[in-house]
């Protein structure tokens, strides 16, 4: 096939599966369109795999909810958000959520598309979160999987695939997501997100934190213990997919009068 007739073919194709965007409404005003080329439950299967296969492996290493305390807490700040989540998507309180804490030093909390949501014990302890830190994090996990950040990083590398000639022709689609989706679930609990992406979960996470009743104020002390805890080391694999920097602090801050009065009309 020409590179031109594939390059038009992909403009098709865009014109077509295009631009949508994947939530709506909230306080925040995430809107960015999103390009999508494979679908939801492609990604969705492939995470509930992912996830099943993971959990396997740490009850196999005795790493899966040893602390039971832990577990609860964890679980109980998901119990209030997955709710919450009505305010972006109508669908996704009613996901298959899973809730579970894996044994691990290494600091790092997900949720996969669908819902699968695990933090290592590590992040917790070590940085000594409150539940409402803890329900800071995994607001701003379950915000990637509501924008189904994945699904659009799968759909880019398609995209960029297609047009640069390389393998994938249009009908090769189903099969490379495939493939992509399959690397393991190191791609779901590993993934590096853009900028733009990290902002948008940062953004309705925080809202997500504040009407399930959590001070959105945590969202400063969680980030500011993240910065101390990347100075003068190789940072933790969280923190480089998540920088934590003066930045972030200030967009967090600035975004406290938006999100504030969802706190305190949950809290009444
Ligand atoms: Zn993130």
């Amino acid at each position: 096939m020409s590179r031109l007739l594939l390059i038009s073919l992909l403009g098709a194709l865009l014109a077509l599966a295009g631009c949508q965007t994947t939530t709506s409404g909230g306080a925040t005003g995430v809107a960015r369109p999103q390009l999508m080329l494979v679908s939801s439950e492609q990604l969705e299967r492939s995470a509930a795999n992912s996830y099943t296969k993971l959990l396997a492996d740490a009850t196999e290493a005795g790493a899966l909810n040893t602390n039971a305390a832990l577990v609860k807490r964890v679980r109980a700040v998901a119990q209030r958000i997955a709710p919450q989540t009505a305010v972006f998507r109508a669908d996704a309180p009613a996901w298959n959520w899973q809730v579970n804490v894996l044994e691990s030093k290494a600091l790092n909390a997900f949720c996969m598309p669908g819902g699968k949501i695990a933090f290592n014990s590590g992040l917790i302890e070590q940085l000594k979160l409150s539940d409402a830190e803890i329900a800071v994090v995994m607001g701003h996990e379950i915000a990637h999987a509501l924008r189904e950040h994945s699904r659009e990083q799968v759909s880019q590398a398609l995209a960029a695939q297609a047009t640069i000639g390389i393998g994938a022709a249009l009908l090769g689609l189903t099969q490379g997501a495939t493939d992509l989706a399959s690397a393991g679930y190191q791609s779901f609990i590993a993934t590096r997100f853009s900028r733009d992406d990290e902002a948008e979960a940062d953004r309705m996470g925080l809202e997500l934190a504040a009407r399930a009743g959590y001070d959105p104020r945590a969202g400063v002390s969680l980030w500011r213990k993240m910065m101390a805890t990347q100075q003068g080391q190789r940072p933790p694999e969280f923190l480089s997919s998540h920088p934590a920097d003066a930045n972030r602090v200030r967009a967090i801050e600035e975004l406290l009068p938006v999100v504030t009065p969802l706190y305190d009309a949950a809290k009444r």
